[in-house]
């Protein structure tokens, strides 16, 4: 079953959207190719209301936040999804603006030693026209908007796991630990409209970038099947649009993994090759400039493979540990040459 991907979207940037009874919206003005159209923080609640992610630190947007306040309104919790900056490089200036106290699972999880992005380059894909305006838009986005990375200095003042329930004025909020994005991703349900702030975990524009160590996919696809067994009725995730149907949804999203490794299978079942060979084929039909994402997707299916025993990574590239010949049980590399076992 495709995934039916909705990227019909107005932001309506530094505005509030009413989406129901106790939800309305703000999206930040940082688009990117890994935000869509940006960041959507949603405030939940009338009088004492929660922030799910208060976005990035752009002084436009928290300032549009703040706004969307009524006079006798005021910030009592600020709710967090995950440590990537989109989602939280904004948390100290809202504080700093609301004393509300930050909820979130935990600090971030592992942080590559080496930026594991930039160590496949796929360049010899892009046209040099594409490679000129690739670079012009990629130029005129602010550096720190350029893609969500890591916070690493994010500590929650409370600390929530798996089931808890955080009780405001009016509000009901189900905490639901989703680890797989990011180890620490939480989604968010609203009791009184059964509805799921999925922040990263799902979306309706894209599928969620997994990339190891931290993101992790096994955790990703029980994180998918925990969903089925809730009954909510819509899904409103931090980018793009709200996800109707999400049991149907969520399905497709396994599937499409699913197969995706099956994909992976199927070409090294060619011989053994690396992630920089196997990404251009399998997403020949994507955006190029997703590709060194995907190339962690890749390597996390690897990975998950690799711990199933189904694939070796006997460590062929110059300088990296392993063992030619023999099966070798250490974690591959993104730039590990890759083979089937059995
Ligand atoms: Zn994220």
């Amino acid at each position: 079953m495709a995934i039916e991907f909705n990227t019909d979207f107005e932001p309506r940037y530094r505005e509030v959207v009413e989406l129901s009874p106790l939800v309305r919206r703000v999206v930040a003005e940082n688009p990117n190719p890994f935000t869509f159209t940006g960041t959507g923080v949603y405030i939940i609640g009338r009088g004492d209301v929660a922030v799910i992610d208060p976005g990035p630190d752009l002084d436009t947007h928290l300032d549009a936040v703040e706004a969307a306040l009524g006079p006798d309104e005021r910030v009592s919790h600020l709710l967090i999804t995950h440590t990537h900056t989109d989602h939280t490089a904004g948390v100290e200036s809202m504080q700093s603006r609301t004393d509300a106290p930050t909820h979130g699972f935990g600090p971030h999880g592992l942080i590559p030693e080496a930026d594991a992005l930039d160590r496949v380059s796929f360049d010899e894909y892009f046209t040099a026209e594409e490679n000129e305006a690739f670079e012009k838009a990629w130029a005129e986005i602010p550096e720190e908007l350029k893609r969500e990375g890591p916070d690493a200095d994010f500590v929650p003042d409370v600390v929530v796991g798996d089931d808890d329930v955080i009780a405001g004025n009016g509000w009901t909020i189900e905490v639901v630990h989703t680890p797989g994005h990011t180890s620490n991703h939480v989604c968010y349900g609203l009791r009184e409209e059964s509805l799921l702030f999925t922040g990263d975990h799902v979306m309706g524009w894209a599928t969620s970038v997994i990339s190891p160590p931290d993101g992790d996919l096994f955790d990703y696809l029980a994180s998918l099947e925990k969903l089925l067994t809730r009954d909510d009725v819509r899904y409103w995730p931090t980018h793009g649009p709200a996800i109707d149907d999400p049991h149907t949804y969520v399905r497709s999203f396994i599937d499409h993994r699913r197969s995706r490794e099956q994909q992976i299978v199927d070409r090294l079942a060619d011989g053994p090759s690396t992630i920089k060979d196997l990404v251009p084929g399998m997403y020949h039909d994507v955006d190029k400039r997703l590709w060194r994402a995907a190339a962690n997707s890749v390597f996390s299916h690897l990975l998950a493979l690799q711990r199933a025993g189904r694939v070796t990574a006997p460590g062929t590239a110059a300088g990296e540990p392993g063992r030619s010949g023999g099966v070798d049980d250490r974690p591959g590399t993104i730039t590990s040459r890759w083979a089937l076992l059995g």
